[in-house]
């Protein structure tokens, strides 16, 4: 599941796919857990064996679920797809679990969202290869134990906090992913303008790389915006100008903050003083879930200095109140 309402720009699920690395070596930046991935898929392969569970975990559109694939990849195995949210019924997860092959990997996105019942049923599957089929309704149910083949469980979560220690104990490997520094996007950037065949003038990498609010989903969306732009007004080339004409109209800012960070911000601002404010007031002031607040926007204000969370609530700092356009006040938290 992908967040909709907070993306203004409209969900393109198809073109992900088009853009997404194969192999370990296109999937760029995060050079320490690309190591780690790699060694740990190699050491893998030299016993024989398939790796152990991986769990990816970090904000929305960093590249959990290419990882997944290009594990997969790397190991040549086929991958399953599921979601927390797409299992309903832990029986869902046992017929899944029934018809994986030897090796195969399941992905589970969202992983922090099963239910109970499929929750347990995974980590018992996860740790001793087995699940317990119901057989039957009823006072006349038995459950008859299934062995299953190896394989790899890749779990993807924004939320690790929520996982219940148990199932996180399954996991062999936890790959953290952060937000992307500048020059790791703009390489992102020119790699998808080769592969979409944008051509981009000097400098409308970086530009473009400035407002992806470091995350290469909103990299890639935005390379396709501001292509839309130069298609319509016939430019051959994408110069700096044209990218910050294009993404001033999809109300990006100068710090790459979309509509829903600016909401929050100003609802702490102006409606809260400036803060603590409790996650579900300001959640509710913007009208939006808390989670889609707490895991899409507050990962990235937090990390650029425009919001800190204290344990009264969230509080706005004096760059956000400046970025805003308004002075702080004297004892505002800087
Ligand atoms: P997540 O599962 O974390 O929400 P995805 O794996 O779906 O994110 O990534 C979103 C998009 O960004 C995909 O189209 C993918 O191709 C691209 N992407 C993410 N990380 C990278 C990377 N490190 N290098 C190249 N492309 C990336």
């Amino acid at each position: 599941l992908r967040m909709i309402s907070s993306e203004p720009l409209g969900n393109e699920p198809v073109s992900d796919e088009e853009l997404r690395p194969q192999a370990l070596d296109g999937f760029i930046g995060q050079p320490t857990l690309k190591a780690q991935l790699q060694l740990f898929l190699d050491a893998a392969r030299k016993r024989s064996v398939p790796p152990d569970h991986i769990l990816m975990a970090g904000p929305p559109g960093l590249g959990k679920t290419t990882l997944a694939m290009i594990v997969a990849n790397e190991l040549q195995v086929p991958i399953r797809v599921t979601s927390g949210p797409a299992i309903q019924h832990a029986g869902d997860l046992a017929s899944i679990l029934s018809s994986l092959g030897e090796g195969e990997v399941l992905f589970i996105d969202e992983i922090h969202r099963l239910p109970r019942p499929a929750e347990e049923l995974l980590y018992i599957a996860m740790e001793d290869f087995r699940v317990d089929v119901m057989v039957g309704k009823g006072p006349g149910a038995s459950s008859i134990p299934l062995t299953l083949p190896r394989f790899t469980v890749i779990g993807a979560t924004t939320r690790e906090g929520m996982l219940p220690s148990p199932l996180r104990a399954r996991f062999g490997f936890t790959a953290h992913l952060d937000f992307y520094p500048h020059e790791e996007l703009e390489r992102l950037i020119e790699r998808s303008a080769g592969v979409l065949g944008i051509n981009l003038g000097k400098g409308s990498a970086q530009q473009l790389s400035l407002r992806s609010r470091g995350t290469p989903r909103i990299a890639n969306r935005l390379l396709r915006r501001v292509r839309d732009w130069a298609i319509v007004h016939d430019f051959d080339e994408i110069e700096p100008k044209d990218v910050q004409d294009a993404l001033s109209l999809y109300q990006i800012d100068s710090e790459g903050l979309d509509r829903l960070d600016l909401a929050v911000l100003n609802a702490i601002v102006k409606n809260f003083d400036g803060g603590p404010v409790g996650l579900n007031n300001l959640s509710a002031m913007v009208g939006e879930e808390s989670e889609t607040v707490e895991t899409v926007c507050e990962p990235y204000l937090v990390r650029e200095g425009f919001l800190v969370r204290t344990p009264k609530g969230r509080v706005a700092t004096e760059k956000a109140w400046q970025h805003l356009g308004l002075i702080p006040p004297v004892d505002v938290n800087k």
